[in-house]
């Protein structure tokens, strides 16, 4: 039912590493087993990255002009109209959720989720700040859903730091909602749609029970939840984790408490490693709308290449929607492992 494609090719240079000796470079193409999208694999030898320094951030966008801050939120943060919470910022402890300044759905909702303008990938994670983010973010994705019945499509998601592609450096987390998904949400629906039609099961239930058979991506796995690498890739350090349910709606403190536990573990590799930042999205069916879906996440690990600070995404992406990974998945799900997994 589901297939590991790939196809390896190779070109031959002379390679001033080795004294222009013939070297053949190696490039791996791997489709995704549901989307048949394809990524791929360059086989080279990397070596560590530098630490990225953190110290000149918060004094190119410091606290007095970030929006986020507490004492900014008042008047330079926008607000809901009343007839659609009730109130024009919604408060929840810590956590203020504002609407975006940047209209990119129907629903475009912000939850800033700490005081602090600036906080480690580690503390906002071990101390709870972006599930409790998350956690706020679903039941307004809920209220959202029973409001408004025209949302079919609704993800949670979050840049962190500008090599992700975030502006503001005030820790925060998105969610939106609406009636068109995005491309890959709209594909990965309705693939897993078809394969549960062809199949009579859910694509997500078949690929872990593929993946435990394989044994070389699995990282980690609890009652609620089940984290690999994905055999096609979205970038360097793509980490996955499937859910139980099938809606993120349906996300309870349990799976809540094993989804944190988890992203414990992502955060202390991605800090071994040197990676400074990711993007996290939540992929989410609406809830009771059949057996062929598992709300899922992807987390990519994102850099900044040296010596110019360069994107760590280039045409291939942009342009030919093609993901490229200089690191084999096996390789990263055995990495972590060793770091982070007893
Ligand atoms: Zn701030």
């Amino acid at each position: 039912m589901i297939r590991f494609k790939k196809k390896i090719q190779t070109f031959t240079y002379l390679s001033p590493i080795q004294g222009f000796q013939p070297f053949e470079g190696k490039i791996e193409v791997r489709w995704d087993p549901l989307t048949r999208l394809t990524s791929r694999i360059v086989h080279f030898p990397t070596k560590k990255f530098e630490k990225y320094h953190t110290d000149l951030l918060p004094k190119m966008a410091p606290p007095d002009t970030c929006p986020f801050c507490p004492q900014n939120i008042p008047t330079m943060t926008s607000k809901f109209e009343r007839t659609l919470f009730g109130k024009e910022r919604l408060k929840f402890g810590n956590v203020t959720v504002i609407p975006n300044l940047l209209t990119f759905d129907k629903y475009c909702v912000i939850a800033i989720i700490s005081k602090e303008h600036f906080m480690d990938m580690a503390d906002i994670v071990n101390k709870g700040y972006l599930v409790e983010g998350i956690r706020v973010l679903i039941n307004i994705l809920k209220r959202i859903a029973e409001k408004d019945r025209t949302v079919k499509y609704l993800s949670i998601n979050c840049n962190y730091m500008p090599m992700s592609g975030s502006s503001i450096l005030h820790p925060h987390v998105q969610a939106i909602a609406g009636e068109v998904g995005t491309n890959y949400h709209r594909m990965i629906l309705k693939k897993s749609d078809l394969f549960f039609k062809k199949f009579g099961e859910c694509y997500w239930d078949v690929l872990k029970d593929c993946e435990y058979e394989k044994g070389e991506r699995v990282i980690w796995a609890t009652e609620n939840t089940f984290w690999y690498v994905p055999f096609a890739p979205k970038g360097n350090l793509d980490i996955g984790c499937i859910f139980n349910k099938t809606s993120i709606l349906d996300l309870e403190e349990e799976d809540l408490n094993d989804f944190k536990e988890g992203l414990r573990k992502v955060v202390t590799y991605f800090k071994s490693e040197n990676v400074p930042g990711f993007n996290l999205s939540f992929f989410s069916a609406m809830p009771n709308s059949g057996k062929s879906f598992k709300a899922n996440l992807r987390i990519l690990g994102r850099r900044f290449l040296p010596p110019l600070g360069a994107a760590d995404t280039n045409y291939f992406y942009t342009l030919h929607m093609e993901s490229t990974s200089v690191i084999l998945p096996e390789e990263v799900a055995k990495e972590m492992k060793n770091i982070c997994v007893e």
